[in-house]
């Protein structure tokens, strides 16, 4: 499964490579199954299938939608990441990335509003100047940089710390649809439902279980092996609950190009004896 990245994002959301920059990147490193997976967008398929026509690489069409989980004992909502994967007909998620578009817009003016008096300054019209003036691709990263070029912060990272990470008071939810509903969209679509990242939820281990076994029950396809950095002890977890629940695995790097230089195009976790590819679903 070398050469499958099935996690990755272009400048259409918070990543800085184009589509078409990113396929070559993709083709340099000699991947040959590649899904980009903007957030709440499939805006750049189109080009990245273009550059793709004639060269020896396969573009799976993905989206990763900003879903959101209740825990029935608690009530607490986290928000979680659905990756979907080659659907096979657009329109019934295309539907749902309209609204959630809509949503991403609007949280975009609510998270600058709630920033204004607490730096001093109107930034939004510098956030959307990131996304070439289409407000339905501000993501937080676009606000983490504008903070950095303003000089609120020194990094992007003390942006969330400081602003805009949950719990802070500039945070604003993504009210998207839960975890079934997501779901049975994706599969509306006849495609893939991925449960992105598990372990980088800031959630419990005993809840990154109870999240796995609920996406299951709700048809969840494939769980997101966690990236190799992560504990042996994180991966063994994550690896027992997909054999529990019978699930398949998916692999992706995530990366974002410049924003996070630290994450490498291709550079996906080993699978463990036993384990099934998602991709091998694929038609
Ligand atoms: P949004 O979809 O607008 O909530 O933005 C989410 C994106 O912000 C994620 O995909 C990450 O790229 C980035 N992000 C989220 N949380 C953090 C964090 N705590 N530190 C740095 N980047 C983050
Ligand atoms: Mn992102
Ligand atoms: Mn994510
Ligand atoms: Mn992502």
């Amino acid at each position: 499964m070398q050469g499958v990245d099935l996690h990755t994002h272009s400048n259409i959301s918070d990543g800085t490579y184009t589509p078409e920059l990113l396929v070559q990147a993709a083709l340099e490193k000699g991947i040959h199954t590649l899904a980009l997976t903007d957030h709440d967008s499939m805006d750049g398929l189109a080009l990245a299938e273009k550059i793709a026509n004639n060269q020896p690489i396969q573009i799976i069409s993905g989206v990763e939608i900003s879903s959101q989980w209740s825990r029935p004992s608690t009530n607490k909502t986290y928000g979680v990441h659905i990756v979907a994967l080659n659907m096979q007909n657009m329109q019934p998620l295309q539907q749902l990335l309209q609204e959630q578009k809509r949503i991403r817009a609007q949280r975009a003016i609510q998270i600058c509003q709630l920033l204004e008096p607490l730096i001093q300054m109107d930034i939004y019209p510098d956030v959307v100047a990131k996304v070439e003036g289409e407000p339905d691709r501000i993501t937080r990263t676009h606000i983490a940089k504008t903070l950095v070029e303003k000089g609120i912060v020194a990094r992007p990272q003390q942006a969330f710390d400081k602003y805009i990470k949950e719990g802070k008071k500039a945070y604003v939810k993504f009210d998207g649809l839960g975890l079934a509903e997501t779901i049975q969209v994706i599969h509306e679509s006849q495609g893939f439902a991925v449960l992105a990242h598990p372990t980088r939820y800031d959630l419990s281990a005993t809840n990154v279980r109870y999240l796995i076994e609920r996406f299951a029950q709700h048809g969840g396809d494939a769980v997101e092996l966690p990236p190799a950095i992560e504990p042996a002890s994180t991966r063994q977890m994550v690896d027992r609950m997909i054999e529990q629940c019978n699930l398949k695995v998916s692999v992706g790097s995530d990366f974002h190009g410049d924003n996070m230089p630290w994450i490498k195009l291709g550079n996906i976790p080993t699978l463990k004896q036993g384990q099934v590819g998602i991709w091998e679903s694929f038609v």
